[in-house]
Formats: C-alpha cells, sequence, structure tokens
C-alpha cells in the first residue's frame, strides 16, 4: 500500500485533502470504530450512533466512488473490547500490510495526534498530516493574530475574519447595516406569552445502517447514559443538506432575536442544531455561511438574525478552534478557580433527577437527544457547574460524554474556559456567574419550580442563587482587580452576618452533596 489514508469520525468530507492525489491501485482508506473513543469518557449513547452510523454511510460512499476501504467495526460483543483501542487497530493493519506512508488530516483531537505520531513511529511507518480546510482559519493563521497580543478578544478576531472573507460587507467593504454587531437586538425574551410558532427540526427515520448500529450500542454499550430510542440526526451529506435548507427557511428568521431564551421542553426553539453535521464534515462551514447570507441578500432573513448566526459559525466557532490548538497541551491543566480535582458534576448531572426546574428541564433534553442549545449549556448546565465548585476539566468531560456534537476542540474551549472560566480569562474576561433571577429573566422554567429565584436563603431558596453568593465569597479577592466584576462584588457589603453564615452553610450542604437537590 502506497498511501494508507486515515479517516477519522469527525472527517466525513469527500474532498478531503487525503483524496487529493489518491490511487485507488496503491491507496487504501482506514476506519475503525472503536471502544477506546467511546469509553475515555462514559458517551452518550446517541452520541456513540451519532459517529458510527455517519462512519458507515460514509465507508460505503467511499465503496461506491471505487475505493477500498479497511473498515474496523464493533459488534454488540463487548468480550471483544480489549482488542480495539484506536493504536492498537491501526497496528494490527500495519502488521498486516506493507504500508509506505500513512496520511491524514490532522486530527481536531490533540490526544488522537500524539498516538498517531507515537504509532507511525514504533511501528517505522511515516505519517504525513494535511490541512483540514474545513475551517476558515488555520492554526497558524490564528497563532499570527495572536501573536503579541494581551488579550484574545473574539469580537476583533471576527471582524478580521469578515472582512478577509468578504461577508455580510456592503459595497465600500463596511459592515452590512452600519455595524458588525446585533448584539443589543439578539436578547429578547418570550414574555408571558411564549415563542412564536416554532416549525419542527426535520426528523430522519433510522436506516438500516443506523438502525444496525442502534442495537450495536444498545448491546455493547448499555450501562452507558442517555437514550438513543429518539435518534433522529443527520447521518451523511445529504441528509446534512437538507437540515440546512430547512433551518435557513424556517428557523433563522427568528434566530439571533431569540438566541438567548429559554421555554419549558423546548429543545431546539430557532437553534439550527447544525453543530453536529459540521463537526463531522457532513456539511462545510463554508457552505452553512454562504448560505445564511444568501438569505438575507434574497430578503428571506433580517439581518440581526443572518449576523447573529454568522456570528455564531465564522466568529466563535473559528475562534474557539484557534484557541485551542494555540494553547495546548497546557490548556487542559489550567484550573484558575483553584477548584478540588475531586470534585465531579452533580450526580443529577447524569439522570436529571433533581427538583430544579430548569436543571431538570435541560437533562430530559439532553438525555433524549445529546443536546442542549448554547444558553442550556452555559447560563443552566455550566453555570450550575461552576457554582457547585465542578473542576473545570471534570466538566469538560462529561461534556464530552453527554452531547453529540463534542469533539476536543470544541469542547475544551468552550467547556473548560468560556464556562467554567478555567483558563483565568483566555476566552472570557469574567466568569459567567449569576443568580436564578438570569434564569427567571430568560425564560419560563422558574414558574413551575419549587424554588424562589429571588432568594439565598431558606428551604425555598434558589440553589442558583445560594451558591451564586457563595462564588462570589470565595473568590472576591481573586476578582478585586477585574473592572468587570466591581459592580457584582459591590454588592457583596449589602449582606449582613447572619445571611453570610446561612449563605455559607447552605451552599457548603449543596456542594458537598448533603441536600441532595432532588425530586421528592
Ligand atoms: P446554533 O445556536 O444554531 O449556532 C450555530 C452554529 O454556530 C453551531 O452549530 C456551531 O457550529 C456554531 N457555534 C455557536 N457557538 C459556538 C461556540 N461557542 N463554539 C463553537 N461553535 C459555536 N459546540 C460544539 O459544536 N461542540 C461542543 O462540544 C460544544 N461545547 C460547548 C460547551 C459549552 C459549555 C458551551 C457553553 C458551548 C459549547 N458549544 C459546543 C458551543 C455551542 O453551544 C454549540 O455549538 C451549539 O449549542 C450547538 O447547537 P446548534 O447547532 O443548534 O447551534
Ligand atoms: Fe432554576 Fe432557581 Fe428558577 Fe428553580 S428557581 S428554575 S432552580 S433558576
Amino acid at each position: 500500500i502506497r498511501h494508507l489514508v486515515l479517516v477519522l469520525g469527525d472527517q466525513l468530507n469527500h474532498d478531503s485533502d487525503v483524496f487529493s492525489d489518491f490511487d485507488p491501485d496503491t491507496d487504501r482508506v482506514w476506519m475503525a470504530e472503536n471502544d477506546e473513543e467511546a469509553t475515555h469518557v462514559w458517551c452518550h449513547k446517541t452520541r456513540l450512533v451519532g459517529f458510527f452510523s455517519p462512519m458507515r454511510h460514509f465507508r460505503d460512499e467511499l465503496r461506491e466512488s471505487g475505493k477500498t476501504v479497511l473498515y474496523h467495526e464493533l459488534t454488540g460483543d463487548r468480550r471483544k473490547a480489549l482488542e480495539s483501542s484506536f493504536a492498537s487497530v491501526l497496528r494490527k493493519t500495519l502488521d498486516e500490510h506493507d504500508v509506505e506512508k500513512l496520511l491524514v488530516v490532522s486530527p481536531g483531537d490533540y490526544r488522537v495526534r500524539e498516538q498517531l505520531r507515537a504509532t507511525s513511529e514504533q511501528e517505522g511507518v511515516p505519517i504525513e498530516f494535511r490541512n483540514d480546510h474545513h475551517f476558515y482559519c488555520t492554526p497558524e493563521e490564528f497563532d499570527d493574530w495572536a501573536a503579541g497580543r494581551k488579550s484574545m478578544v473574539m469580537e476583533t478576531f471576527y471582524r478580521k475574519m469578515r472582512q478577509r472573507h468578504g461577508i455580510l460587507l456592503d459595497d465600500k467593504k463596511e459592515p452590512e447595516g452600519g455595524q458588525w454587531n446585533f448584539d443589543k437586538e439578539n436578547r429578547e425574551t418570550f414574555g408571558k406569552s411564549g415563542p412564536p410558532e416554532i416549525p419542527p427540526v426535520p426528523s430522519f427515520d433510522p436506516d438500516s445502517i443506523t438502525r444496525d448500529v442502534i442495537d450495536m450500542v444498545q448491546d455493547r454499550f448499555e450501562d452507558h447514559p442517555g437514550s438513543v430510542e429518539q435518534f433522529d440526526l443527520p447521518v451523511c451529506r445529504k441528509d446534512a443538506l437538507k437540515y440546512l435548507k430547512d433551518f435557513i427557511k424556517n428557523r433563522l428568521p427568528k434566530f439571533g432575536t431569540f438566541q438567548d431564551a429559554m421555554w419549558n421542553d423546548e429543545t431546539f426553539l430557532y437553534h439550527s442544531r447544525l453543530s453536529h453535521a459540521i463537526n463531522l464534515h457532513l456539511l462545510s462551514p463554508k457552505e452553512v455561511v454562504d448560505a445564511a447570507e444568501q438569505a438575507y441578500r434574497e430578503g428571506e432573513a433580517p439581518l440581526n438574525c443572518v449576523e447573529g448566526f454568522i456570528r455564531q459559525v465564522l466568529g466563535w466557532r473559528e475562534y474557539v478552534r484557534g484557541i485551542y490548538w494555540n494553547r495546548m497541551p497546557h490548556y487542559e491543566e489550567r484550573n484558575s478557580l483553584h477548584c478540588d480535582p475531586d470534585q465531579d458534576v452533580p450526580p443529577f448531572f447524569w439522570d436529571g433527577n433533581t427538583d430544579m426546574a430548569c436543571v431538570a428541564d435541560a437533562m430530559r433534553l439532553l438525555i433524549d437527544t445529546a443536546y442542549a442549545h448554547h444558553i442550556q449549556r452555559l447560563m443552566v448546565l455550566g453555570l450550575f457547574a461552576q457554582l457547585y465548585g465542578t473542576h473545570p476539566l471534570r466538566f469538560h468531560h462529561w461534556h464530552m460524554a453527554m452531547y453529540a456534537d463534542a469533539i476536543d476542540w470544541v469542547s475544551l474551549p468552550n467547556a473548560l474556559g468560556m464556562s467554567q472560566y478555567g483558563d483565568g480569562g483566555v476566552m472570557a474576561t469574567k466568569p459567567y456567574c449569576a443568580t436564578g433571577k438570569y434564569i427567571q429573566r430568560m425564560s419560563n422554567h422558574c414558574k413551575g419550580c419549587r424554588y424562589d429565584p429571588a432568594k439565598a436563603t431558606g428551604e425555598d431558596a434558589c440553589p442558583f442563587t445560594t451558591l451564586y453568593w457563595d462564588f462570589l465569597d470565595r473568590h472576591q479577592q481573586q476578582f478585586q482587580n477585574n473592572s468587570r466584576m466591581t459592580l457584582q462584588l459591590k454588592n457583596l457589603d449589602r449582606k449582613d452576618s447572619s445571611e453570610w453564615s446561612d449563605i455559607r452553610s447552605r451552599a457548603k450542604k449543596i456542594r458537598s452533596g448533603k441536600l441532595t437537590l432532588k425530586q421528592q
């Protein structure tokens, strides 16, 4: 074999650089489902099907196009677990075949890249990493932008990307509509009446490949969290394109306006649910951004919504990837709030069994679909984990386990950095900390909850509110020179000593698990 072309589970695009010089006579594609990827974090069943089914579809498409694929398929029989670590499967292939060179697109996970390097060295087979042109910005371009900057502000990076790629600009190369940012218009709530009609997201009945994978996952990984009964993610490019078209037509026109709002039992609201397909490379970010811009140009979606959406994909997504490669491998060791390394997420982050209505709602959706939208991730589950004192790397591992779209490069900066402030201010200039009143303002969760978001003490005190004050109290010194925290810290003086004693004691009980916050 001249080139053994490795295709990882999140590299499912036919126009990838590794196929540019593919010779069907001398080259082979290699793909492997493996236990290690499924178990190094305790993966949600939907996340597993969401990787393995698209891989099998992609394998079949490659074969149809005349390529020979060596594919390692997992079976429901768990006794075969030991022989299926990623590196061991690759080593076995290299022992069985005479391979001149390994070719692979640069992986999205630092650990996997190092494993590949090590295997190549051990086996004496050279490896070539090719650029992942699935992104607008290469890690090298990001490093150039970041070099010498005191702080890496996303907004500055985003404007640069808009200019460099000519996106949402007018004839004079100025931002469309005269401003770069429509954030002020994009913080609407649903008020008392609730969301306007939300068109349902497309649903795909599992085909025979997906059904086989579901059966395998249910047998082999039966004790893993989450349910797979409602599995309806796109598993091939054809489905992903349908999904994109549907979003642009039906939900983009309200996406920006309500992007921060939440509502009981509403999983997707006006969000795109495209992250899984984009991250697996079934869709390219460029075609997603172009489709959104075209909708604006054709008068089908307002500018604030289109800009809000493009900011997420062209801005945040690219920025997060840049941070990951700029800061790895030490980024994952960051723990700027000095959290106890043993402090894990609370038990109800696995089963949703809690009487906090907002958390229970987000968890119900997460267990059923391996999805929660951004504000649930950041301002409900992420916020609770942070106030609870969860170690940031443990939060990232939990995140990797529970979300269908989680891949190391994107989960780590978002989970450890943005959400938990583990990186001490690289991703966010201050911690995202708030009381339950934020959740009350942005949703209808508190209405049906047994807790009161305004209260920090007492039986019915909202755990977010109690923990918020405790959090500020514990980190007061650390943030006293952060001007963005001044107002929040000032309010600490308003509480008297008896209230502080109640707050601290209730917070301690919550954080130690003595107060279980479980449904009665
Ligand atoms: P939409 O709300 O419709 O947004 C459109 C697209 O923008 C998304 O599909 C995604 O591709 C991109 N996007 C938006 N925000 C971000 C961001 N902060 N970082 C990267 N891309 C972004 N996203 C992941 O894809 N994988 C993760 O593992 C992940 N972990 C996260 C962890 C935490 C704690 C937080 C707060 C956010 C995380 N995000 C992650 C970012 C974001 O929440 C998800 O991309 C988004 O919720 C996915 O749903 P959607 O496709 O409906 O997104
Ligand atoms: Fe969540 Fe507190 Fe509101 Fe209950 S009262 S829904 S716990 S924010």
